[in-house]
């Protein structure tokens, strides 16, 4: 394991979150169906880093609920999924910047990921790879700044940074990114538990 994981996993274990260490996705993911009990209702955050795992799919396989928008096709049922996402028992997702101190940074447009991060699921897991440890705020805030460039493309949104390849801190009325959540412990009342994977995943 590369001394910077084992910094950010003793971190993060200070802050009183969990911290696991994979190799590979496919351990992380058996890890993760076993973090979660057969009849648990199961909420998802949009992330390319849980959709590489196939944990959804998995999931309902052995039964489980899920909600997760990204697997609804229409506004109403997406909608629907993100607030039902909100009260799961157990919600996963990713982390924009995960830094050394045991931070997780995020930036949200809707807010119903980084809602669901703080507040309202009994257990929130989240799987990282190891491209997205950063040294401190200033850096994860500046990985935010490239990583949401990339998203901004791929969701095809009408913002000056699809074209130019850069944020300008735009103020276009289709700005994705309107709020942004550090995490410096573990919530009160979730239960927080982060699985990095050592692999490049996700933005
Ligand atoms: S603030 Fe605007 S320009 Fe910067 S990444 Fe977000 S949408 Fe793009």
């Amino acid at each position: 394991m590369k001394e910077i994981v084992k910094t950010t996993i003793e971190s993060l274990k200070k802050n009183n979150i969990k911290a696991y260490y994979f190799t590979d996705i496919d351990s992380a993911a058996d890890a993760l169906l076993d973090e979660i009990v057969s009849d648990g209702v199961v909420g998802i955050g949009g992330s390319l880093t849980v959709k590489s795992l196939a944990i959804a799919q998995k999931l309902i396989q052995r039964g489980n609920k899920v909600f997760w928008h990204w697997l609804e096709d229409t506004p109403e049922r997406q909608e629907n999924a993100r607030k039902e996402a909100l009260l799961c028992d157990v919600y996963i997702t990713s982390t924009n910047a995960l830094t050394q101190k045991g931070q997780l940074v995020n930036t949200d447009g809707t807010g119903n990921r980084v809602a669901s991060m703080i507040f309202g699921p009994k257990k929130v897991i989240i799987v990282c790879g190891t491209n997205k440890i950063v040294k401190d705020l200033d850096e994860a805030l500046e990985r935010i700044k490239t990583s949401a460039v990339m998203n901004a493309k791929r969701l095809g949104s009408n913002t000056p940074c699809v074209t130019t390849g850069k944020c300008t801190d735009c103020n276009s009325e289709n700005r994705i990114c309107r709020i942004t959540t550090i995490i410096d412990r573990k919530p009160f009342q979730t239960e927080m538990t982060v699985m990095i994977i050592d692999k490049e995943l996700g933005y």
